[in-house]
């Protein structure tokens, strides 16, 4: 071999590697195997890791461990059984991902953060308002490294939600399963260094886009995936079909069965998916020192119920009713949480370990969109809404009017009843539309309309 051949070769073999080297680093899917990557002893001897996660989209009636008849919780059954607290009577503040996610980070109501849709007749995005502080710059000036996995797209930059984070990892679209694994474990070894981690972690798997349920699970028959078109609807695609109520009764039952199975399908992945979150946290040595996990959810999903799918617009317990859980090795945990309990709490839990003396009254808002009605007629999609809790009273004020629920004899919502004038929850119903008004009466800036092409890219709004 000439040196000129040696140095061909010897090139070739150093591009090989570098093209490898490359490969590994931008190939954030593929889950590596843990065992090779495995540190022990990560965690900080003097603060816990600490784990928040986002079970996106879950519903607490869909929960084994709310009582649900199918099977699809166990890991968080397991986690309760082992002396977990835990509620199936969080509310979360809002029924979609953005305004839930910023009342998370920030412990304010919608309102008062700012990051939603704008009524009509304005029709744009909010950006979190950039003066309040977020839960992971808290953890930050803590000392702690603070990083983001998300399976939700819009946990990301433009929303603002990412802020304080030193690592947020997400994609253009939803990533599931194996795919967002993948992303923690690329967080854990390429990203984490020896300050105590704080970690926020969206799972995102109960979500539509829902892949096809396989044969065999024993507790739901082999099904169909499918896909939401609420980005530029197909008046042929059944989902549209339903919410325009142009199905006959028969293809409304066997849609509504269908959609079941596959979120129930979702909701079992999402706990799936956590548990062997934890597993490859252990396996990391990020558990050792102490930790302590906070659990809830953004919002529910409609799954036929008033003639609605998806979420995002309304009220209703299906859509705001989620879990909440706190674990972990520390003394002075909750050992029980009360319900109702306003899941914006799960802040104080994730921040300090337990709840502030004065909890604050369970709400959630929900704003209009125009974009409903024009695709889907019938009313939907028009009304602000305002709900307050307390105990087993909902007020529920749509636009102008105000009514009252008795969740103990009327869970479903069906019998509203009328408002006593000196009920004490109506002085928070104003506060929250009076903030509203205000915030929403400003000029949309260059960064809202950042937030509508990530909306754009993860399929929740057409290309007009
Ligand atoms: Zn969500």
């Amino acid at each position: 071999m000439t040196s000129n051949q040696r140095v061909t070769v010897l090139a070739s073999l150093l591009l090989g590697l570098l093209a490898w080297l490359g490969w590994q680093a931008y190939l954030p899917e593929r889950v590596l195997p843990s065992a090779v990557f495995t540190t022990v002893g990560r965690a900080s001897p003097t603060q816990p890791t600490v784990i928040f996660v986002v079970l996106d989209t879950v519903r607490s009636d869909h929960l084994s461990a709310c009582g649900y008849e199918r099977p699809t919780s166990p890991n968080l059954e397991r986690m309760i059984a082992e002396g977990a607290a835990f509620t199936c009577g969080a509310v979360s503040p809002a029924s979609w991902t953005v305004p839930s996610h910023a009342s998370y980070f920030t412990g304010l109501d919608t309102p008062h953060h700012g990051a939603t849709f704008a009524p009509p007749p304005a029709e744009y995005s909010f950006v979190l308002r950039d003066d309040v502080p977020t839960l992971a710059e808290e953890m930050l000036a803590r000392g702690y490294q603070t990083i983001s996995v998300s399976g939700n797209p819009l946990v990301q930059e433009t929303t603002g939600l990412t802020r304080g984070f030193e690592v947020a990892l997400h994609s253009a679209d939803f990533i599931f399963d194996a795919q967002l694994l993948g992303r923690l474990e690329r967080a854990l070894w390429w990203h984490a260094d020896d300050r105590p981690l704080f970690l926020f972690l969206n799972i995102a798997d109960a979500h539509e886009p829902w892949p096809d349920v396989p044969a065999g699970l024993g507790w739901v028959e082999a099904a169909e995936g499918m896909a939401y078109d609420r980005g530029t609807p197909n008046p042929e695609e059944p989902f549209v079909r339903f919410m325009r109520d142009e199905m006959t009764p028969e293809e409304r039952t066997a849609l509504v069965r269908r959609v079941t199975d596959l979120y129930d399908y979702g909701v079992w992945r999402a706990d799936d998916v956590l548990a062997r979150a934890l597993t490859m946290l252990e396996d990391h040595g990020w558990l050792e020192g102490g930790y302590r996990l906070v659990l809830t959810s953004d919002h529910g999903e409609h799954l036929g119920d008033r003639g609605l799918l998806d979420h995002g617009r309304y009220l209703w317990e299906d859509v705001v009713r989620v879990p909440l859980l706190v674990q972990g090795t520390e003394d002075g945990l909750p050992s029980a949480l009360p319900s109702p309990l306003w899941a914006v709490h799960a802040r104080d839990l994730a921040r300090d370990g337990r709840l502030p003396a004065e909890l604050e009254p369970p709400r959630s808002h929900a704003f209009p969109n125009t974009t409903w009605q024009q695709w889907f007629g019938r009313g939907l999609g028009e009304s602000f809404s305002v709900a307050v809790w307390q105990g087993d009273d909902k007020l529920l004020q749509t636009d102008d009017a105000i009514v009252r629920y008795d969740l103990a004899s009327d869970p479903n919502e069906q019998h509203p009843l009328a408002v006593p004038e000196d009920h004490p929850a109506l002085e928070v119903l104003a506060d929250g539309m009076d903030a509203a008004l205000t915030h929403f009466g400003r000029e949309p800036t260059d960064a809202d309309a950042q937030v509508i092409e990530a909306l754009k890219a993860a399929g929740y709004l057409g290309d007009d």
